[in-house]
């Protein structure tokens, strides 16, 4: 296969989609320039200026960080169409209608370069349609590239092939989506609202129809279809108040226009009627969050509830019954039988909404998916979900759920009298129990088990996702284990290089885990090329195991901590100092005693969703596990790397104020801005890639010949640094900017990072700073307002303001 290089993209279209695939695509490094419509007044850039400037402010962000968002390219069809030829990707994200489409493509068809891949982001238009307009040079290089709302967190992108379509101009796209984008791929035949919306807006449709029939208020609707069903914790009715009504009509209307009598004919066709109460809130001009209200509306601290009968808002805050609560924390088995027995409304409204799901999706599956993995995968890469309807069902016993199905349909309790099609109940997806298998998942159309994709670009994914039934290796069970104790696993999957992976609540870090990975580095430096700590959920480490030390602390106050503190400190060092390389493989979070933890490996590798910082300050404490120190070293190491006269201070302002406010960053991208990553460290883009390039990043230094730095002194900025912080401090104080206690923890920090009552440009070690900072951490242990607060996030989860 040539190989496709993506030196430009284009986006067409500076909306809610193409502006925010824009940013994603300045995130991952891709330059990008974004065009629209010329404006008809002022500068004719000015539709796309102003959807740039509405990037920075977007929630959740669009863009690592917002200052990025000068990274994208700005152009009109005007003035600009000759910088399309400069492009190898364009991807098309104007309004959703086919005429306006059809017109661009022709617009657009002589400046598109020879061998660009020219991509539609359509929700659900016909590609084949779309592709006809085009010159027949460019069908074959033409495709559906469908990204979910919002591109830059939704996993989910739908590649979808006309029949002109080459094979290898997907595969091309599939590779640079999957490892370049981060983004992860299902693809979907050409039909109406391919299969994660058409699946999954039938799936809201029945949902807010089977709620009504059984009487249930919003509020108690999306308790039961949250979290405590595997969705998202939105639920029902607030996703669509999320997403914006005005735009779930919309998604609707295609279903309407696309899958009635005449085309599409879907069986379900009936059920997709717009609910009354949507139309009531639509024609109130009630449009969910972006108006004010929608199905909810929030006054003051209340959340209310749309009351339909009235059309009031009314409290809300209903929850799910205790009985029903209890029957979703049973296995799948055991609680789909309890939701079909019971008389509880509730329940019954759940095995309502399941069985619809489990009959929608077979009634489907033949015609828009080419196996049942595809939909199980765009239901949890495009709708959140912990599993899709097949896994689901597998996972609940299949024949006893079709047998149900099946009852429910023929006593027309259903939402369509369409059957389960035969293959639910015969042959080999029966005597399998389910669509799918080790070796792949039922493909209707070819009437076989169809394995995933072997495309190259899979063999970067160690543990490639995988559905229920596919009896995938559980990462923590998988290679061959050499230590473990009850916090950490310590393992190889290639003899070569060793891996370290957290095992405790959110990977916090206990006395184990620090003994775990100590462990972990005697045995790399024995025998192996380097260490990864890595662990194959979305957290790296959410800080120290604070309650572990309690007893000790009651036992002894603060000077009790003090060994513990310094064992943390040192076990830093022995990672700094190791004799192999040892990579982080950061994802998540990485606050407090994590970020340390990553920041004293010798590279970090990090995903893309990587939130590193200090958080220490929010129970009134300190970084002690070296990471004031760290921030002395960095700002002596920056300044060196200037210029000799550069002044130290200048490289700790900005790391002192970020361990004093406990900032977070909120991306990778943020993260490296606030000193925590560096250059030379990898970003990520795809969470399933993360193991494989931490492992060949440690064989790349080993190979390289890595040794670990130098013990070396470095200059500290001293207490004329330190008096100028506690100046501007001061004034933050009396400005009641900052409380007291605030001003007191924010003082110590910057007496260690500034070197203590040093003269400016004393050469100092690391343990130095180690030691001052212990001393300031366990001080602050026994301070009563610190105790306050650490008591008030273990008992509340929440900061304490003191
Ligand atoms: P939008 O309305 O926010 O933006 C559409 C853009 O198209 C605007 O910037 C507008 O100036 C431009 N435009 C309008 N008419 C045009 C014309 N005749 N020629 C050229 N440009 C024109 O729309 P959106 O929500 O960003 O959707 C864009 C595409 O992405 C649609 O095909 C939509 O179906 C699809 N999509 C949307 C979402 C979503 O959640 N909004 C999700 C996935 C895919």
């Amino acid at each position: 296969m040539n190989r496709f290089q993506v030196r430009k993209v284009a986006v067409l279209g500076a909306g809610v989609m193409g502006a925010q695939i824009a940013a994603h695509l300045v995130n991952v490094r891709v330059p990008v320039v974004l065009f629209d419509l010329p404006a008809k007044e002022g500068p004719k850039n000015g539709i796309v200026t102003k959807a740039v400037e509405g990037l920075k402010k977007l929630k959740p962000a669009p863009l690592g960080v917002p200052e990025d968002a000068a990274l994208i390219e700005q152009a009109n069809y005007e003035e600009h169409l000759d910088k399309l030829k400069e492009c190898d990707l364009v991807i098309e994200a104007i309004a959703e209608r086919m005429d306006w489409k059809l017109d661009l493509y022709t617009k657009i068809a002589g400046s598109i370069a020879p061998h660009a891949i020219v991509a539609s982001n359509t929700s659900g238009l016909s590609i084949t349609k779309l592709s006809e307009v085009l010159p027949e040079a460019i069908k074959p290089r033409f495709c559906g590239i469908h990204f979910f709302n919002p591109p830059r967190y939704m996993a989910l992108v739908e590649l979808i092939a006309t029949p002109t379509t080459e094979p290898e101009v997907l595969d091309q796209l599939e590779a640079f989506v999957t490892t370049t984008l981060g983004k992860s791929v299902v693809r979907a035949q050409d039909t109406p609202n391919f299969i994660a919306n058409r699946v999954g807006i039938a799936g809201m449709l029945a949902t807010m129809k089977e709620a009504e029939t059984y009487g249930l208020t919003f509020d108690v609707v999306d308790d039961l279809t949250g979290k405590k069903l595997g969705r998202a914790s939105s639920g029902t009715f607030r996703t669509a108040d999320v997403v914006g009504l005005d735009t779930m009509a919309h998604v609707i209307k295609t279903l309407q226009d696309n899958l009635g009598p005449e085309q599409g004919n879907d069986p379900f066709f009936a059920s997709f009627a717009t609910p009354p109460v949507l139309q009531k809130l639509l024609d109130a001009k009630a449009l969910g969050q972006k108006s004010g209200a929608g199905f909810y509306k929030k006054v003051g601290k209340d959340i209310l509830r749309y009351d339909a009968a009235t059309g009031d808002y009314v409290p809300g805050g209903g929850k799910a019954d205790e009985i029903v609560a209890r029957m979703l924390k049973k296995p799948p088995a055991e609680r789909l039988k309890l939701l079909h027995d019971s008389k509880n409304p509730q329940a019954q409204f759940l095995w309502a909404i399941l069985r619809d799901s489990f009959h929608y999706a077979a009634v489907h599956l033949a015609e828009i998916a080419e196996s049942a993995r595809d939909v199980d995968f765009a239901m949890r890469w495009g709708f959140g979900t912990s599993q899709g309807p097949f896994e689901l069902w597998q996972a609940a016993g299949w024949s006893q759920v079709a047998q149900w199905v099946k009852e429910d349909i023929d006593a027309a309790r259903a939402l369509s009298s369409a059957p389960l099609p035969p293959w639910v109940f015969e042959g080999s997806v029966a005597s399998n129990g389910g669509p799918h298998r080790p070796e792949g998942s039922w493909s209707p159309r070819h009437a076989r088990f169809v394995a995933p994709s072997t495309l190259p670009v899979y063999a970067r994914q160690p543990f490639r996702e995988n559905v229920f039934g596919a009896d995938a290796a559980a990462p923590l069970k998988a290679g061959t284990e050499v230590f473990r104790n009850d916090e950490v696993r310590v393992w190889s999957l290639d003899g070569d290089v060793l891996i370290a992976s957290i095992t405790a609540k959110l990977h916090l870090i206990s006395p184990a885990v620090t003994q775990g990975l100590l462990k972990a580095v005697e045995l790399a430096e024995s025998a192996y090329q380097g260490l990864v700590i890595w662990s194959p959920d979305d957290v790296f480490s959410a800080g120290a195991n604070l309650e572990v030390l309690m007893p000790v602390f009651m036992k002894s106050g603060g000077k009790g901590i003090l060994p513990e503190e310094k064992k943390l400190q040192d076990a830093m060092l022995r990672i700094r100092y190791a004799g192999v390389p040892v990579v982080a493989a950061v994802r998540g979070m990485a606050l407090g005693g994590g970020c340390e933890l990553a920041i004293h490996c010798a590279r970090r590798v990090a995903a893309m969703e990587s939130y590193m910082g200090f958080v220490e300050v929010g129970v009134g404490l300190i970084p002690g596990g070296g990471g004031l120190a760290y921030i002395a070293r960095r700002a002596a190491e920056m300044a060196a790397a200037g210029n000799a006269n550069a002044d130290l201070f200048q490289f700790l302002r900005d790391p002192f104020t970020s361990a004093a406010t406990a900032k977070v960053g909120t991306s990778a991208i943020e993260s490296r801005k606030l000193g925590y990553l560096l250059d030379s460290d990898v970003i990520v883009a795809h969470k399933d890639e993360l193991l494989q390039v931490a492992t060949q990043q440690v064989k790349a230094m080993a190979e390289s010949g890595w040794r670990p730095p130098m013990r070396t002194t470095f200059p500290v900025a001293g207490r004329s640094a330190k008096a100028t912080i506690k100046g501007q401090l001061t004034n933050m104080r009396d400005g009641r900017f900052i409380s007291e206690h605030d001003f007191h923890v924010a003082e110590l920090i910057a007496d260690v990072v500034c070197g203590g009552d040093v003269d400016a440009g004393s050469q100092v070690t690391q343990e130095y700073l180690m030691a001052l900072e212990r001393q300031h951490f366990c001080g602050l242990l026994d301070h009563p307002k610190t105790q306050e607060r650490i008591m008030g996030m273990l008992q509340t989860g929440k900061p304490v303001r003191n």
